[in-house]
């Protein structure tokens, strides 16, 4: 499997920074695991090809680049762009988001193909096929309604938290599924902001260091994923003073073969 996490951000000399602003995975140039950054970095391939988006929760930097995504394919899109949601999560887009006033409500428009887009409701614990990619979701602990995944191609498993705070459940259905070449987890603020952390649901490195004591498959590479670009030098510190085997920070825009 070949995942890439979107570059979001631009340094002064127009190239694409360690910064992750926003949060979008792509799954073989095929799938996206939110979409936060998905119509600015996509490549053409990725624009080509992804039809599937299926969203951790409804946090803005995880779904930011989805209207302009669907915008910019409009009158192409022979197939609808299919997103995979909880129900809170679709309900969220099309109130807030897809509200005629934010942006057009695009599950009601056609192109000269028919739907430009369609919504699948995720039920947790459940298995979706998404693509050429299995899913199941998992409750996690953030602000609003979320999930994490465990995904396979059949071949290949992975497991992803999306935003959280302290698990259970996740780590309890984790370590039943076997043989997990990754694990992406977040860790979004530096140990000092840890009353933020707590506050808005997220981990620290030393919460994610609670964390991984829960998690019980040795072998699988750990991933850091969703440092918050302003503290991230410092995280990173922190996070390689864990001194855990296995575990690496993400880079952003680096593809990944596993
Ligand atoms: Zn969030």
């Amino acid at each position: 499997m070949k995942v890439q996490m979107l570059p979001t951000t631009i340094s002064e000399n127009g190239r694409a920074t360690a910064q992750q602003h926003l949060c979008c995975l792509v799954v073989d140039d095929k799938v996206a695991i939110d979409a936060g950054s998905l119509a600015m970095s996509a490549t053409e391939i990725q624009r080509k090809q992804v039809r599937d988006v299926i969203l951790t929760h409804a946090h803005l930097d995880h779904i930011a680049g989805l209207p302009i995504f669907i915008d910019d394919l409009f009158a192409t899109l022979e197939t609808p762009i299919r997103i995979y949601a909880l129900p809170e999560v679709i309900n969220s887009l099309e109130t807030h988001v897809f509200n005629w006033v934010l942006y057009p409500r695009v599950s009601e428009l056609k192109n000269s193909y028919g739907n430009v887009v369609t919504y699948q409701s995720i039920e947790v614990e459940s298995k979706i096929k998404v693509s050429h990619l299995e899913f199941t979701a998992i409750n996690v602990n953030h602000k609003v309604p979320s999930v994490g995944f465990v995904f396979s191609d059949g071949n290949t498993k992975m497991a992803l938290s999306g935003d959280t705070s302290q698990m259970e459940r996740f780590w309890e259905f984790v370590n039943q599924e076997k043989n997990l070449k990754a694990l992406f987890i977040e860790c979004a603020f530096p140990n000092e902001l840890s009353d933020l952390a707590e506050a808005s649901h997220h981990l620290t490195p030393s919460k994610l260091e609670l964390e991984l004591k829960k998690f019980s498959q040795p072998d699988c590479q750990i991933f850091v994923i969703n440092l918050k670009p302003m503290y991230r030098e410092k995280i990173c510190s922190e996070i390689t003073t864990l001194n855990i085997p296995n575990l690496n920070v993400l880079e952003v825009g680096k593809v990944y073969h596993f």
